[in-house]
């Protein structure tokens, strides 16, 4: 047999022999040592030093010992607390209590160790890929050890079950039984209570010592020491992960909200476990069955418990995890429920091993589920999550424990559920930082990321964001929202990102060291749209090219100064011009945004400027609903120049001045803009406006619907706006560098004049992404998922440092962002070739 092979299979049996005698110990400790809580509490005092051990002893213990020495010592502190049960009392089985608690974490560890070195070098000389070699060891080794569950038990039961003198459980002690038993010390003197015969506990003991120094031995005989090269590097690994780092490390990650978050989850899983082999053995089962009972009833709880982290393991790949949760849950109360009602009685035997039985399912999915969304959200940081959770599920088991004997039953039962529906309430909040939800594709819908419904498989990292310091933080909500994690540059290789969103353009530098399983928010170039000034130079230039039938979008502008003494021509020519009424103008600093510095005005000595700006035509004839001016925030999402594929967003924002229209006072900001950051502090923003309601926003489906209820045709108008916005779009089309892996989203401002004619005011770039009301949330929310849906991130994406090549973006359909994009791709290459040919 192959060297390794064999060394798993002896560490293996090892475990087996050494878990079959701790485990079925452990469920007896509540009956054996009942005096005085005894033996609860020598178990809460084994955790607590199992928590202070995994600390600081592991890394030490093994680089000291090497693995097989770490393993053989630490299985002798086993013993030892075996040997303190010959004579349980105080003295005796606290300390070998503490002494086991010690030994346990570095046990842990170095069969950790041990099976990571043994794959790695067996991959190695097989030309294997270590990862699933390891797996192949983990999975031989669990397939071996999960059955102690049942031998140790069986062996306490068989052992227990030979007393000659069966006592008979009187009416009267049965009474003790169950959720309000009686804590007394004459009630743990009752019939049930009494010690078993010592000849038979003492069988027992050396059985269990026996098979405790079998696996000693076994290791210490048969498995092979780790060669001198491994242990070298082994050794440096141990150096990187020094015990002191790996205990800041896990403190550190406390000031991860989604970690503080899964405290109560991870100390539930030990609670719970803790109740079952300390509480409901002692109280349902001995006291009303005798302890020789106990072994049988846990290894139902074992057996189930298995079987189900097997099938829960799977099928959690199609429900998500919010629905096993969920289930959890429902038998975890309903069992809790049941068991404060039940008064236990030997009459219903068969009631005695269904309780176990539905809390090894449950106990299943809080085990695997647990330590799979440990595994997942903190991906580049295992070590000290892994970490966390024993601290938290070992911190359970203390307090499991520890209040065992001071607290009857039934106050331990009720204490559960109130803390379940806190939990769950926030589990289920729109703010639990953790998303867990199943994979949806509905459109429209919130579905989760790829990294989510890939990590339920629990092997792919999560995908992850780098956001800059000015981007609003609904973009962090939403991407976490989906299960992303955020970069962190002090713990992650600088490239190991897939998104980078800033509200500023990127360096060049940047677009040229894109990797392919990363994006960036924006193209370069775009401000030749997105600057006021640059836009109206383009969108004249492309007037000039194919003439002003097709771009008469945009309101008539003259960039100032340069554009001085052309706009003193029109404006003369318009007042010289008999019976022409005037124009209005609107004057707009280039480089400002929401509706600073800007000016309407009709007589040109009032035109003031200090900054560059443009002058353009106002348009003086919007079409108004109840008498309120109003625009519409078009969002339009561009994943390719070449070829050119928009998207744009079927809701939106429309935004209404909140005073009403008057061209006789130019200089009411409220009357005349519809910035939101404007209006807002209008006089009129909280009132309820007649017609329009209280604030200054709708939605475009509200919008829609008041347009078709006075008659006009919404979906021409929606096909005007999506032309406006392919041919500014063209404008830039040949202009923007061939660049890979970007996307912009842009805010296009439409205005509609009462002819129904839709203009162009302006492009926004890095559209606003704050919430300021609850329509807000709806539009920018919805946005938000479905252009992260459009990025079309893949599994491969998440691979992030291997050398994946990602697929093309697709055109999904899915989307309320409307790809306008496949029609237009020829009319985009025409217009490029006539350009191309046009000039010189
Ligand atoms: P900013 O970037 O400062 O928001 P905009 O060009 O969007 O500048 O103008 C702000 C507001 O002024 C618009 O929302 C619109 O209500 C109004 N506005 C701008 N240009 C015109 C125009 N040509 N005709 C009518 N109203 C305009």
């Amino acid at each position: 047999m192959e060297r390794n092979l064999k060394n798993v299979l002896v560490i293996s049996f090892g475990f087996l022999l050494l878990f079959t005698a701790y485990g079925g110990l452990q469920s007896l400790q509540s009956s054996l040592n009942s005096e005085e809580g005894l033996g609860v509490a020598s178990l809460s005092v084994l955790y607590a030093a199992l928590i202070i051990s995994s600390m600081f002893l592991p890394p030490f213990l093994i680089e000291k010992l090497g693995c097989k020495w770490t393993i053989a010592c630490s299985m002798c502190c086993y013993i030892a607390f075996f040997l303190g049960n010959f004579y349980s009392s105080w003295y005796t089985l606290i300390p070998t209590s503490v002494i086991l608690g010690l030994g346990g974490a570095p046990l842990w560890s170095a069969k950790c160790t041990y099976l990571t070195i043994a794959g790695n070098s067996y991959a190695q000389k097989a030309g294997k890929i270590g990862r699933d070699i390891i797996n192949q060891y983990f999975g031989v080794f669990f397939l071996i050890f999960q059955s102690s569950g049942v031998w140790g038990n069986l062996i306490s039961s068989l052992v227990l079950g030979q007393s000659p003198q069966q006592v008979e459980i009187s009416e009267e002690d049965l009474k003790c039984c169950g959720a309000y038993d009686c804590i007394t010390a004459a009630a743990n003197n009752t019939t049930a209570f009494k010690k078993p015969e010592m000849t038979l506990v003492y069988t027992m003991l050396g059985i269990y010592t026996g098979s405790g120094v079998l696996a000693v031995l076994l290791i210490v005989t048969f498995l092979d020491q780790i060669k001198a090269n491994e242990v070298e590097s082994e050794k440096e690994t141990m150096k990187k992960e020094s015990p002191l780092s790996l205990v800041l490390a896990t403190f550190r990650l406390l000031k991860d909200k989604r970690q503080c978050f899964l405290i109560p989850l991870t100390m539930w899983s030990g609670f719970e476990q803790g109740f079952l082999a300390g509480d409901y053995t002692k109280s349902y089962v001995t006291c009303s069955l005798g302890i020789h009972f106990v072994g049988y009833v846990m290894i139902c709880f074992a057996a189930t418990n298995s079987l189900c982290s097997m099938l829960f393991g799977k099928i959690s790949q199609f429900t998500g995890r919010k629905v096993l949760f969920s289930f959890g849950t429902l038998i975890n109360l309903s069992c809790i429920i049941a068991l404060l009602l039940w008064k236990p009685h030997p009459s219903q035997f068969a009631v005695f091993f269904i309780f176990p039985a539905l809390w090894g399912m449950a106990d299943a999915i809080w085990q695997t589920q647990t330590n799979a969304l440990y595994g997942v959200l903190f991906e580049k940081n295992k070590e000290a999550a892994f970490a966390n959770y024993r601290l938290w599920e070992s911190l359970g088991f203390v307090i499991a424990f520890g209040y065992s004997t001071f607290l009857q039953v039934y106050i331990k039962l009720w204490s559960v559920p109130a803390a379940c529906i806190v939990y769950g309430g926030n589990y289920h909040s729109k703010n639990a930082p953790v998303c867990e939800c199943k994979s949806s594709r509905g459109r429209g819908s919130k579905g989760c990321t790829m990294a989510e419904d890939h990590n339920t498989k629990d092997t792919l990292k999560p995908l992850v964001f780098r956001l800059h310091d000015s981007v609003p933080k609904m973009v962090r909500e939403v991407l976490m929202e989906r299960g992303w994690s955020e970069f962190d540059k002090r713990q992650q290789d600088k490239s190991d990102w897939n998104l980078y969103w800033r509200n500023t353009p990127f360096h060049v530098t940047d677009h040229r060291n894109i990797k392919p399983w990363q994006r960036l928010n924006h193209y370069p170039e775009t401000v030749k749209i997105t600057r006021k000034d640059y836009l109206a130079r383009n969108l004249k230039r492309m007037k000039g090219i194919y003439g002003s039938a097709l771009y008469e979008f945009s309101p008539v502008a003259f960039i100032m100064p340069n554009d001085y003494v052309k706009f003193i021509a029109e404006y003369s020519k318009e007042r010289q011009s008999q019976g022409r009424k005037s124009s209005y103008w609107i004057c707009k600093p280039v480089n400002l945004s929401r509706g600073r510095g800007i000016l309407i005005f009709q007589d040109i000595k009032d035109l003031i400027y200090d900054y560059v700006v443009i002058v353009q035509k106002y348009i003086s004839n919007p079409l108004l609903i109840s008498g309120y001016k109003w625009d519409l925030r078009l969002y339009v999402c561009v994943t390719s120049f070449c070829p050119l594929t928009i998207y744009t967003y079927e809701e939106g924002l429309v935004r209404f001045a909140t005073e009403k229209f008057d061209l006789s006072s130019l200089d009411n900001v409220y009357a005349h803009l519809t910035n939101t950051s404007i209006n807002k502090f209008g006089p009129s923003y909280k009132k309820d406006k007649v017609g329009i309601g209280r604030g200054c926003k709708w939605t475009f489906s509200k919008c829609r619907s008041y347009l078709r209820s006075i008659g006009v045709d919404d979906l021409l108008l929606w096909q005007r706006i999506n032309n406006i916005v392919t041919l500014t779009l063209l404008a830039i089309t040949p202009s923007v560098p061939l660049t890979h892996n970007c996307f912009e989203l842009f805010g296009f401002d439409i205005l509609i004049d009462d002819k129904f004619k839709p203009w162009l005011l302006e492009v926004n770039c890095s559209p606003a992404l704050h919430l300021d009301c609850s329509i807000d949330a709806t539009v920018k929310k919805g946005l938000l998922h479905d252009v992260i849906e459009l990025l079309n991130y893949k599994q491969i994406d998440t691979l992030r440092q291997s050398k994946g090549v990602r697929t093309k973006a697709s055109c999904a359909s899915n989307h309320r962002l409307n790809a306008l994009s496949l029609l237009l791709y020829n009319l985009s290459w025409k217009l490029q070739e006539d350009h191309l040919v046009k000039r010189p």
